[in-house]
């Protein structure tokens, strides 16, 4: 049988890490015919949250799972992972200012990167989950200089899947006939959805719809839809993120379709205008576990607007924790 991959994951007890780690270990992650390491990191103080998750993990019985590490140290969670899915970050609280945000983050995110610089697998793809995600990214990248800078991502898979549903709702094609959706820029209230190059079996996704209904409906219901969830469910958005996490580390793995792409937020190489290094979402192929920005996309005087928004908000971002020392 085939050497298991290590899976690391992050805020494991969380209410993500819930909903996220039964389906690593039942293979939709990695596919039906990989066996999964585990390796769970948690704060101290939730190391015994994080042990009855792994005693219900047991309770599955997963053919696939082949043991399961729980530790409050980034340098043994990190050992040896192929994969790591930094879930686990200081969440805002009332009163805080984005600098105080940044610097807890800072915290956390530096010392992760150090330890994924450290004892990760040569091949280890980064996946941050926890907000301020593409920032925490960029801490991260910046704290390991020896892994190649392209494996550290940030999720926008949540957005870029929300932005299919609402699209689907609106137009009544099902999911699986949009294609080439994109969202770029932070995951935060900034983001762009973008439908202007869109498809919807085959014809203009743009056409379909009318520009008021992309500015006043479309956009900002993608952007807030987070908030919409904490006010109806009273809780965030878990097992939909822990969904995208899966889809997002799947679809590098495994690959895009012909002719379709995804929205991951990766290192900017300067394409489209967005300064090199900023961890920017962009539609990107997938192949054989690596990816590539989709390039040569015409970007027309609405998107250019929103997406230079959205990219400034990460400029500033980048000058918030250059000015910490945390990159
Ligand atoms: P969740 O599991 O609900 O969320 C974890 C992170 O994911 C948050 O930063 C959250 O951001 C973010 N996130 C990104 N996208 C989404 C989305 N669409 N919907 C909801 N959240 C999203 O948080 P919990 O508080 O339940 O759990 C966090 C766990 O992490 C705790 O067990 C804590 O102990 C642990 N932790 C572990 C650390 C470590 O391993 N070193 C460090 C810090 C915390 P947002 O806050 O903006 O919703």
């Amino acid at each position: 049988s085939r050497t298991p991959v290590t899976v690391t994951v992050t805020g494991a007890a969380g209410q993500i890490g819930y909903a996220l780690l039964f389906r690593v270990a039942s293979g939709q992650l990695l596919g039906p015919d990989t066996p999964v390491r585990l390796r769970l990191l948690e704060i101290t103080p939730a190391l015994s949250a994080a042990e009855g998750t792994a005693m219900e993990l047991d309770d599955s019985a997963f053919p696939l799972l082949t043991g399961i590490d729980i530790t409050d140290d980034p340098d043994v969670a990190f050992d040896g992972a192929n994969v790591a899915l930094l879930v686990g970050a200081r969440p805002r609280t009332k009163g805080m200012e984005r600098g105080d945000l940044l610097e807890a983050n800072g915290g956390i995110f530096k010392p992760q990167g150090r330890a994924i610089n450290g004892h990760a697998a040569d091949d280890v793809k980064v996946l941050v989950v926890g907000n301020p995600a593409n920032t925490n990214a960029l801490i991260a990248k910046a704290a390991a200089p020896d892994v190649p800078a392209e494996r550290f991502t940030a999720m926008t898979r949540l957005d870029h899947n929300r932005a299919l549903s609402q699209l689907s709702k609106k137009t009544g094609a099902p999911v699986d006939q949009i294609s080439r959706l994109t969202i770029w820029g932070n995951h935060s209230a900034t983001q762009y959805p973008d439908v202007f190059h869109a498809e919807i079996a085959g014809k203009s996704a743009a056409e379909a719809v009318d520009e008021a209904w992309l500015a006043d409906e479309f956009i900002p219901t993608v952007a807030k839809r987070g908030a919409a969830i904490i006010e109806a469910r009273g809780a965030s958005s878990a097992a939909s993120a822990a969904n995208a996490a899966i889809d997002h580390v799947h679809t590098w793995v495994n690959g895009t379709k012909e002719g379709d792409w995804t929205s991951m937020a990766v290192p900017s190489d300067g394409s489209y205008g967005v300064p090199e290094g900023l961890i920017s979402s962009f539609p990107v192929t997938t192949a054989n576990g690596s990816y590539e920005i989709v390039q040569g996309l015409d970007i027309n005087a609405f998107s250019r607007a929103r997406i230079d928004a959205s990219v400034r908000e990460l400029a500033e971002e980048r000058e918030a924790v250059r000015g910490l020392g945390l990159i």
